[in-house]
């Protein structure tokens, strides 16, 4: 196995957010128009904005902005508000109004943008001693997701969040547990649970101590059935030296270690969007330290107009992925929250970017899937176009379903050059019909705010 000795004697830069409290003071304030810090300054009342000196200074090409995709990514842009609401928040900011204004009128305009995805407000929340597990969700079979409460920010904020809500705070709409000994109950009352994953936020935000409370106590000897503990994460973009240079990365590269040693599957969830995030020394140092451990990496991240909708862009993505060891899992399609009529791309142009992608690349990255939707019943994978009777069809199948055996039957829905989610499409023939199912008003009381599509 390779030792990757990387993050002694180098410079050890500290995380340090950029918010729209202190983005003035950064160098890189002074490359944009006034235009463009306008849109900083009013679409960031309404939608959260964060960054970090590295993911400015080592990610964004400025000579390209706007266009550039990691700025889109990044960077709150005009477009991400409908018109009057932007207006709305540009007059009262003109006229200096004050906290308590913006703020009501930014909570007024958050809760039309959908801040609970697909009406997943009760749904998949377990129970234990007839109580629910707040930030736990068990949908399918074999996975457990928990949110560790510790782990709800990320390292930097992605504009196009399905997470978005929590970020900024909206009453009510925070889903997180602190409990994880409530988890691992409910984990030992089920054998068939053979994957528990960790996600946020980013639980990488953590530190390696509070980590480790959450992996030793799914170390328990009466655990052995969860096999594999999956960590979703956009650190390895966003501040790779979580795994290299930060004062407790060699503990955590310790705690990876050890959870491999107990018999684990370790896999690293890496979000990445686009192949600069993985062209810089350390976050190639990262993967290998990563790697070192016995852990695995695996990429995963949405389809996001302007930021990776072209093929050459993903091909280059898993190409480089492959090279460094991360294995390209699935290719997401973009949800309905939030500032989505900036970012959709239509389902057919998502499959033209998947295949062009999927031809351009060898074996090895067609471990790849996509483009896959997750929705309420499952998650749907948009295999192509095809016809029935000289009618053009949607192919799709179910990866994973509520209902396991509707998973991998191929089914049809009528072709629509411009739907851009599932809830759009309608089946094909009388057949199809099973495989459209509409969510049913949940037992569990519990408000749940967050479906995971896991991109982090
Ligand atoms: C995607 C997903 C999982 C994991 O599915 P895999 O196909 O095993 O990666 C688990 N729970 C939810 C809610 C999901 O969306
Ligand atoms: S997509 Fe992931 S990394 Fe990006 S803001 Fe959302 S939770 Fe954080």
């Amino acid at each position: 196995m390779i030792r990757a000795h990387i993050g002694h004697g180098v410079n050890r830069e500290r995380f340090r957010a950029v918010t729209t409290a202190n983005v003035a003071r950064t160098p890189e304030w002074a490359l944009l128009s006034p235009e463009l810090r306008e849109a900083v300054n009013v679409v960031s009342t309404v939608l959260p904005f964060r960054s970090n000196a590295y993911v400015m200074r080592e990610l964004i090409n400025w000579d390209k902005v706007p266009d550039d995709p990691m700025y889109q990514l990044t960077f709150p842009q005009k477009g991400m508000l409908e018109k009057e609401h932007y207006e709305t928040m540009w007059s009262l900011l003109q006229a200096d109004a004050s906290r308590e204004l913006i703020e009501k009128e930014a909570n007024r305009i958050r809760l039309e943008l959908n801040p609970h995805p697909a009406g997943q407000m009760t749904h998949n929340v377990p129970t234990y001693n007839d109580g629910p597990i707040p930030g736990v969700q068990h949908k399918y079979r074999e996975t457990v997701l928990f949110f560790p409460s510790h782990g709800q920010t990320c390292h930097a904020y992605c504009t196009f969040c399905f997470r978005w809500a929590q970020f900024v705070g909206v009453e009510g709409l925070k889903f997180a547990n602190n409990d994880i000994e409530l988890l691992v109950a409910y984990l030992k009352d089920h054998p068939g649970v053979t994957d528990v994953l960790l996600t946020g936020g980013d639980p990488m935000i953590m530190s390696t101590k509070v980590l480790r409370r959450y992996l030793e106590a799914l170390m328990d000897p009466e655990l052995a059935h969860v096999q594999t503990i999956r960590i979703g994460t956009k650190a390895v973009a966003y501040w790779p030296q979580r795994f290299v240079t930060d004062p407790d990365a060699d503990d955590l590269m310790r705690l990876f270690e050890q959870v491999v040693d107990n018999s684990k599957h370790l896999a690293l969830m890496g979000h990445y969007s686009h192949p600069v995030e993985l062209s810089t020394d350390i976050a190639q140092k990262a993967l290998l330290r990563i790697r070192a451990t016995g852990a695995n990496i695996r990429m995963q991240s949405p389809l996001i107009r302007y930021v990776n909708d072209d093929p050459n862009t993903w091909a280059d993505m898993w190409r480089t992925g492959v090279r460094l060891g991360a294995i390209p899992y699935y290719m997401f399609v973009e949800r309905d929250t939030g500032a989505r009529h900036y970012f959709e791309v239509p389902l057919v142009r998502a499959w033209e970017v998947f295949q062009g992608a999927y031809q351009r690349v060898s074996g090895l990255a067609r471990s790849v899937r996509g483009p896959s939707m997750s929705t309420f019943p499952g998650k749907v994978h948009v295999l192509g176009v095809s016809e029935i009777d000289d009618e053009p069809v949607f192919v799709l199948e179910y990866l994973q379903a509520r209902n396991p055996r509707l998973v991998r039957q191929p089914f049809f829905a009528r072709f629509d050059p411009k739907a851009v989610w599932f809830d759009e499409l309608v089946p094909a023939t009388e057949r199809d019909r099973a495989f459209f199912l509409k969510p049913k008003p949940s037992l569990n009381s519990i408000p749940l705010t967050i479906e995971s599509n896991l991109i982090v």
